[in-house]
């Protein structure tokens, strides 16, 4: 499962952060994912209680949040949301599209890094699109003793 790959990488990297820094604890872990990455919140934070054992994360305290998107244009500097980008992914061609079976939601689900691909800005009309934030997940802070 998705979640549980990113769970995966958050504790590794908060291994290591602890490793680096000689700590012997690890009490409180705030993580930003951006909503790019498309997980689930709640399954995330049940995989990281769930992988959050051993003598140097057992016991610490998770704070997740979701980071919205931001697209920006290189050419002019507009910046734009999510909601705002939907609306251009919705009317991508249906050929161009894998759509799951019974599902209703945008089908470029899996491959959140193609959406700038997809879009385009809407005050210069360039196509040099970048996602500046929303593709990333980042530790905002540990708090280790
Ligand atoms: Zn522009």
């Amino acid at each position: 499962m998705h979640e549980f790959t990113v769970a995966q990488s958050i504790v590794d990297s908060v291994l290591h952060e602890a490793e680096v820094r000689n700590a012997t604890r690890v009490k409180e872990i705030d993580i930003e994912v951006g909503q790019l990455m498309q997980v689930d919140r709640r399954v995330l934070k049940d995989a990281l209680t769930i992988l959050i054992t051993g003598p140097i994360l057992k016991g610490a305290k998770i704070h997740l949040r979701v980071a919205r998107a931001r697209f920006s244009c290189r050419r002019c500097g507009h910046r734009w949301t999510m909601n705002e980008a939907k609306k251009q992914l919705s009317s991508i061609s249906d050929k161009l599209l894998v759509r799951e079976p019974d599902s209703r939601e945008l089908p470029l689900h899996f491959l959140p890094y193609l959406y700038p691909a997809f879009l385009h800005c809407s005050r210069c009309g360039s196509s040099d699109v970048e996602v500046p934030e929303g593709e990333e997940i980042i530790l905002r802070r540990l708090v280790m003793g």
